[in-house]
């Protein structure tokens, strides 16, 4: 996703990470946020999602068969699906079962115990008029909107809100279907109905068209989109690293020219993430841009475009430096969701700094390989000024609650750093392709990825995760001179802070939390503007 920012000027608040979490949460928050009892027993295989929107009316009613593997017993299933929405019957093995409202969402009751390692489905038909979205993608719901020819258009933006917003599932980000979704659309006239992954077929009846998508690979509950309108496409094949990729670009007819122009930037930053990445993580499923009445997110091989086929983030450097108008944000950064984010999923939303953050940084990686190094260091130091420090990155689990902004900008930083700290370009690109080929597919915590960038880095990397995605702090290097010596050490840091810091000069120092001393004559050292850090000369 992408976030709006207020720019903090020279803000920074020196308080712990305890203050944030005295935030009071309610049981709607524990029943979304957590494995619950209800949740536990089951996983999810694959959804198979049918859907007839009604424009006018802006209801939608459609059925949802989940097939799921059975993990230990279990009678009690939790089904999200929030107000006003509603379950209209839930049918197993040909018959009804009962279903009760609780909260935001439904319990479901078997009769019988179900065996453990059994594969089962259900099928639960729904309908209602689902929230609307007001500010999408930032708040979330249904987008029902008009073309620029007063046509119907409409899709749907529900991270962090949830998928259950608008249909029945199991919203909570660590099950995502291990076998991938069917996704059937039905339309009215000649309105196309778009979706992930391919389209497997099309069929049209009584004046009603039904395309029925197909995604291959497990994706995340709130990844999976319908997009309705006036499109046309085009497709192209991108040569990459596990053979031809199928990129398919779907605009609204009269935007195809513009689409067309723009679009090219797709190769190149195909290459590029690549190169940073290793293979695309979805080959089966293709690449997609499909044009959206909203700004951008990473639906997972659908990705939504609304940045006006310009370059920047509408038109804006968010770096401030001009480098950020030499490509197209969204196309860029929503591209490398499907890295971080799609292919590696945080569990818990609290942990979302591992979508954001390196994705964040894909857009400093990708104006490297175009640019070359100082370019895309100017890069991620002209994002600085968005970072607020105004809680930590890392917020409470099991309550689907996301830390601060920060994990945008101030987490690219943080990498940026452990880049750095590595001092090799090569084994840093080595981590990085290692990291998504051993976590490929899968759902994480932040533990597990900081464990395995101390490892693979042999680096004391665990202060410095502390310190960027805990707390609010940045760290202050402090310097001082005591007859003829000069003397240093951080402040304003966790315990064990111990980052070793360049100078402008090539120079590296191991600052403590202690005072300890440096070579004469470095009192008027500069640090490395690579680092962010802040520095305080004192007296004695
Ligand atoms: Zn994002």
């Amino acid at each position: 996703m992408i976030r709006l920012y207020f720019i903090a000027i020279g803000c920074i608040f020196y308080f712990s990470s305890i203050i944030f979490s005295q935030q009071i949460y309610n049981i709607n928050d524990t029943l979304r946020g957590s494995i619950t009892e209800e949740r536990a027993w089951w996983d999810v295989q694959k959804y198979k999602l049918s859907i007839t929107p009604d424009f006018y009316s802006r209801t939608i009613k459609g059925s949802n068969e989940i097939n799921f593997s059975v993990l230990k017993n279990g009678t009690k299933m939790q089904i999200d699906l929030q107000q006003p929405m509603r379950i209209d019957s839930i049918v197993y093995e040909g018959n009804n079962l009962k279903f009760e409202r609780f909260k935001t969402v439904y319990y479901v009751y078997f009769q019988n115990n179900l065996k453990p390692s059994s594969e089962l489905s259900i099928v639960i038909y729904f309908s209602g008029k689902p929230k609307e979205a007001e500010k999408a993608p930032w708040d979330g719901g249904w987008i029902w909107s008009y073309d620029k020819l007063n046509r119907p258009w409409m899709s749907v933006a529900c991270q962090g809100l949830g998928a259950s917003v608008w249909y029945p599932c199991k919203d909570h980000q660590s099950d995502e279907p291990d076998l991938g979704a069917l996704i059937s659309i039905t339309t009215d006239d000649s309105l196309i109905g778009i979706s992930n992954g391919r389209l497997i077929s099309t069929e049209t009846k009584a004046n009603k068209n039904t395309f029925r998508w197909e995604v291959k690979n497990p994706i995340n509950s709130y990844n999976i989109v319908p997009y309705i309108g006036y499109y046309k496409n085009w497709n192209e094949k991108f040569a990459g690293e596990s053979g031809l990729l199928d990129c398919q670009y779907w605009v609204l007819d009269y935007e195809i020219e513009n689409a067309k122009k723009q679009f090219k930037q797709c190769q190149s930053l195909l290459k590029s993430f690549e190169y940073w990445f290793g293979s695309y993580p979805f080959y089966e499923d293709g690449y997609k841009i499909v044009q959206a009445p909203f700004l951008g997110m990473e639906h997972q091989s659908a990705i939504a475009y609304g940045n006006k086929f310009e370059n920047g983030y509408l038109g804006r450097d968010l770096s401030s430096t001009g480098i950020g108008l030499k490509w197209d944000f969204i196309l860029v950064h929503e591209s490398g969701h499907e890295w971080l984010g799609n292919s590696i999923t945080s569990k818990d939303i609290s942990d979302m700094w591992i979508h954001e953050s390196f994705t964040n940084y894909s857009e400093t990686l990708y104006t490297t390989s175009l640019y070359g190094i100082e370019k895309g260091n100017k890069y991620v130091q002209g994002t600085r000024k968005l970072i607020l420090n105004d809680k930590p990155i890392i917020s409470n689990y099991d309550v689907n609650t996301e830390g601060s902004g920060d994990m945008y900008y101030k987490g690219a930083n943080m990498l940026h750093i452990i880049r750095q700290l590595i001092r090799d370009d090569e084994k840093f690109r080595a981590i990085l392709k290692l990291m998504n080929e051993q976590f490929y597919h899968q759902n994480v915590t932040s533990s597990q990825i900081e464990q395995f960038w101390i490892l693979q880095t042999g680096l004391d990397l665990q202060p410095i995760f502390n310190q960027y995605l805990r707390t609010i702090q940045i760290p202050v290097l402090e310097v001082k001179k005591i007859k003829g010596s000069t003397f240093v050490k951080w402040s304003d840091c966790v315990l064990d802070f111990n980052l070793e810091l360049k100078l402008k000069n090539g120079k590296l120092i191991q600052p403590k939390t202690e005072w300890t001393s440096v070579r004469k004559g470095l009192f008027k050292l500069r640090i490395d503007p690579n680092f962010y850090v802040h520095m305080k000369q004192v007296e004695n």
